[in-house]
């Protein structure tokens, strides 16, 4: 066994924890133990309508073996410098070492896992193989069950431990099971020391700004309109704050300008953030909870708005099937945007589905076809007699008293649309860790 795969997940609660700063730890202490980090440690986001996720549905994976290669430095922990390594040596054999692994994770686990909380379930699991690539997918896009996951670990054969009703094996194994390939980002996070968790973070608003500004590569930074820092989490985890982008290098180099309180350790994760990977592409009838979709459909119900300042409208397509699909309050201005759509704008709509009735919680929309939107100036007149003609009833024309001409149409001017073809996205407040930033497409 040259490189072996951990996989970890569900190990905080909505009091504190965080899977990444037990990760971290646990890469410290094997790296302290003479294994080397192959590649990223990578932080997987899966399904984020699932409703026993704690916040952002984050899962760990990394491998580990004797290093060989090119290495890159990826953080600092304790002071000293974290590297991976781009391939495993010849030489690597983690056959006897195995126990060892075991035993430094359940350490880490002892001291830092919220197990005691009635929502935690941690798990972690030890594969030699990466299971195959639908595994994520579905862990992604759709729910993963435990007997599966377990089935799959035994086919590996794997090794797992899980706590309390294990599911958090369910996404230890589907990260293990992504694969960079496709797409992939990074975020450099950096962690408080212990005795600062819980208390309030000062990481200087003005200084994001400046990183935001100086690298395109990074997104997600701050939020201008709605003065919110979105590299800082709000929950009492122990993270102070964390950078995503395209390039790990300008992260290293953002993160040296951002000021802040004293970072005790970061680590860069290579993830699935703002990729998409969580979206796929259905007709209405086959939308289902708990899904991501991007859906088209003619807008049949004009935008309105209801309590709390959430904005709905219905779109339907040419099998007459419908489907709800809502702006809500936390997406603040994006409103504003919907709000514009007009009854036979074709749009594709981007969200997370929530249930009863089916809504879709629309994080960004492609405007496909705008119809034009007309002001009446005065009713239209008779070309025979010159005299303005009368309306038949709503929607139902016009006709001369006099010759009985009719006019569908009254006189009317084209107004301005506020709308353009193309995208529009939620603010950056808004915003769910993987869906992709307009900025991030070609
Ligand atoms: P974060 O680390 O961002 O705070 P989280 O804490 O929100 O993530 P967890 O506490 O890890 O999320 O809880 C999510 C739970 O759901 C985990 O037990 C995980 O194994 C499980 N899970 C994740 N994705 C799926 C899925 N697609 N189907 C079923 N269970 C899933």
């Amino acid at each position: 066994m040259k490189k072996i795969w951990i996989g970890i997940d569900d190990t905080d609660s909505r009091n504190g924890g965080c899977t990444t700063h037990i990760a971290k730890t646990i890469i410290k202490f094997l790296i302290d133990d003479g294994f080397d980090l192959i590649g990223y440690p990578r932080l997987v986001r899966l399904n984020p309508n699932i409703p026993w996720k704690t916040r952002g549905n984050g899962a760990i994976s990394f491998r580990i073996g004797l290093g060989a290669g090119y290495k890159n430095k990826i953080g600092e922990i304790d002071k000293s410098e974290i590297f991976c390594f781009s391939r495993v040596k010849k030489s690597s054999d983690l056959t006897k070492q195995v126990d060892r692994i075991k035993e430094i994770i359940l350490d880490v686990f002892k001291d830092y896992a919220h197990v005691r909380d009635i929502n935690t379930n941690p798990g972690f699991v030890i594969l030699k193989d990466k299971p195959s690539f639908d595994v994520y997918k579905k862990g992604v896009r759709d729910i993963l069950y435990l007997n599966e996951i377990k089935d799959i670990i035994k086919s590996l054969k794997g090794f797992y431990k899980g706590y309390k009703n294990s599911r958090g094996l369910i996404g230890a194994v589907a990260s293990v099971a992504w694969m960079t390939s496709k797409d992939s980002t990074f975020e450099l996070i950096t962690y408080r020391s212990e005795e600062k968790w819980g208390t309030k973070r000062l990481v200087e608003d003005e200084s994001v700004k400046n990183i935001d500004r100086l690298y395109r590569s990074t997104f997600d930074n701050y939020d201008y309109k709605n003065k919110h820092n979105r590299i800082v989490p709000n929950s009492p985890c122990p993270i102070l704050y964390g950078i995503r982008g395209d390039d790990a290098k300008d992260l290293i180099e953002s993160y040296s300008l951002i000021k802040s309180e004293k970072v005790d350790s970061w680590i860069i994760f290579q993830t699935n953030q703002g990729t998409d990977d969580h979206i796929q592409s259905k007709v209405i009838s086959q939308i289902k909870i708990f899904q991501s979709v991007k859906v088209k459909g003619r807008v049949i119900v004009k935008p309105h708005t209801i309590i709390g300042g959430h904005v709905l409208f219905t779109i339907s397509n040419d099998l007459d099937e419908k489907i709800d699909c809502a702006s809500y309050e936390p997406t603040k201005q994006f409103r504003n945007i919907i709000r514009e759509l007009l009854i036979g704008d074709v749009v594709e709509v981007y969200g997370g589905v929530r249930k009863k009735p089916l809504t879709i919680n629309i994080e960004k929309i492609e405007i496909k076809k705008l119809v034009d939107d007309f002001i009446k100036i005065q009713n239209p007149i008779c070309t025979n007699c010159k005299k303005h003609m009368k309306s038949r009833g709503k929607n139902q024309g016009y006709k001369c008293l006099k010759c009985k001409t009719k006019e569908e149409f009254a006189e009317r001017r084209k107004k301005n649309r506020h709308l353009n073809h193309g995208f529009y996205e939620v603010p950056v407040c808004a915003r769910r860790h993987l869906s992709k930033p307009l900025k991030r497409y070609k």
